[in-house]
């Protein structure tokens, strides 16, 4: 085993504690199947978290394969610039078919991070063509949409991004819409979305310096799977609306029907007016991402020559058709398979099954939406007193979910279950029940 751990000299893991590395070597996956991953010995791993919540229809899916193959076939690259690929085309048309109307234009680029900065790039140019210049962002606390140095701007989450803050930048934020710890003790049945009052205060002060809100809408994913009401999402947009500030919904992790909508913005009856896509939208395949706006906004870049106006921004692998293949495959799936609406059975079962937790010692709160649940766990669930963070029962709770053969990796103190859609009601059961035994015997010892 030793001489095949000798690429861990040369390798640096993202996310991961350098001792963590030495002490759990990674495991080595070889094959995947459905909701299961296999190990060079064979060992299988229910894949909890649809390995960072991009796999949304299994692994090793035929149907995307096949698509990928036929593609690699073809053509595997073109610029895309006076040239684009007949898959790219063919994406664009089916993407279109599932948009909000509004939502016109498509601009590709790798993966979410970079749909964020495209996205936050469109803003401020607009503006500067409407002759404002607006440089600001709000986001919300808790805000996590991306690692490139922009979408750090908007992230809200000290560990991560307090560092880049101090020497780089930080945009305007709003409190976190964090129900389980409202500081003002308010019930999400019953609140009115007070949480948004910092948004109202923000816009008053520096509205007119402000290009775009950015949010993650129903769900803040790294900062916990913090799960919030549609009426704080429809409050967001009120006010950007009264005070002439564009919205950027994050739809990264939330699109094509993780949280049962096909996007979570339809919760609160909304359209923003720029949308970023990535994670499900190739089924976890290849990486591939779009910044959706609306037409208005395109229009402002509509230009030649003359006047200048142009986006001066693209990746070498903007509309890679690869991975638009692999999109076209999992958006057939999506449309014949009716998803999200077919889920719906599933994700009762899924929901009940979380449910069962709220019950347990350690659990202070349960929460879901669609197929995404998580458990906040705590010391004292009376008092809601929180783990000690020395003792990392969280990550231990993990380790010995893993060596049950179950992937999941907790944020914080939340332990999330992202399933692939694909995942059987008989899979649910297992997911949860090793999940419970792990969190019994870590809790316990
Ligand atoms: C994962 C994620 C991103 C970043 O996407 P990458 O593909 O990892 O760059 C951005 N926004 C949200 C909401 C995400 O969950």
């Amino acid at each position: 085993m030793k001489s095949q751990n000798n690429y861990l000299k040369n390798i640096w893991f993202p996310f991961t504690y350098a001792d963590d590395v030495r002490k759990y070597p990674p495991i080595t996956i070889s094959k995947g199947e459905g909701v299961y991953l296999y190990d060079t010995a064979g060992k299988k791993y229910l894949d909890a978290i649809s390995s960072w919540w991009v796999n949304n229809l299994g692994h090793s899916n035929p149907e995307i394969v096949a698509a990928i193959k036929a593609q690699a076939d073809k053509l595997e690259h073109v610029i895309m610039a006076g040239f684009i690929s007949d898959s790219t085309i063919m994406l664009t048309q089916k993407l279109k078919k599932l948009l909000p109307l509004e939502l016109t234009r498509i601009f590709y680029s790798d993966d979410g991070s970079t749909a964020v900065e495209a996205a936050m790039k469109i803003a401020m140019q607009y503006w500067m063509y409407r002759k404002e210049k607006r440089c600001e962002f709000i986001a919300l606390g808790g805000a996590y949409h991306g690692d490139t140095l922009g979408a750090m701007s908007v992230g809200g989450i000290p560990q991560y991004h307090t560092l880049f803050h101090d020497c780089h930048k930080k945009q305007n934020f709003t409190h976190g819409p964090y129900c389980y710890g409202c500081p003002e003790k308010k019930d999400k049945e019953t609140c009115s979305a007070e949480c948004m009052n910092s948004l109202e205060q923000i816009l008053i002060k520096r509205g007119n310096r402000i290009a775009a809100c950015i949010f993650e809408p129903m769900v803040q994913g790294a900062a916990g799977m913090r799960i919030y009401p549609a009426k704080v999402l429809t409050r967001i947009f009120k006010l950007c609306r009264e005070y002439g500030v564009l919205t950027i919904a994050d739809e990264v992790m939330t699109g094509f029907g993780r949280t049962g909508k096909m996007f979570a913005c339809e919760y609160g009856d909304v359209i923003p007016d720029i949308m970023c896509l990535a994670k499900g939208l190739t089924g976890g395949y290849l990486p591939l991402s779009a910044t959706v706006v609306r037409e208005t906004i395109y229009q402002e870049f509509s230009g030649n020559a003359k006047n200048g106006r142009i986006f001066h921004h693209g990746h070498s692998f903007t509309g890679n058709p690869l991975a638009a293949a692999a999109a076209c495959a999992v958006l057939d799936i999506l449309e014949r398979e009716n998803i999200p609406d077919s889920l719906k059975d599933k994700t009762t079962h899924f929901q009940k099954g979380l449910e069962s937790f709220s019950t347990m010692e350690n659990v202070g709160e349960v929460r879901s939406i669609g197929m995404i649940g998580a458990l906040e766990l705590v010391a004292d669930k009376k008092t809601g007193k929180r783990l000690p963070a020395e003792k990392r029962i969280p990550f231990k709770i993990a380790q010995n979910a893993i060596s049950k053969g179950l992937l999941v990796r907790p944020l914080g103190d939340v332990l999330y279950f992202i399933p692939p859609y694909v995942i059987k009601n008989e899979e649910i059961d297992e997911m949860f029940a090793i999940a419970k035994k792990a969190i019994l015997e870590e809790v316990a010892s």
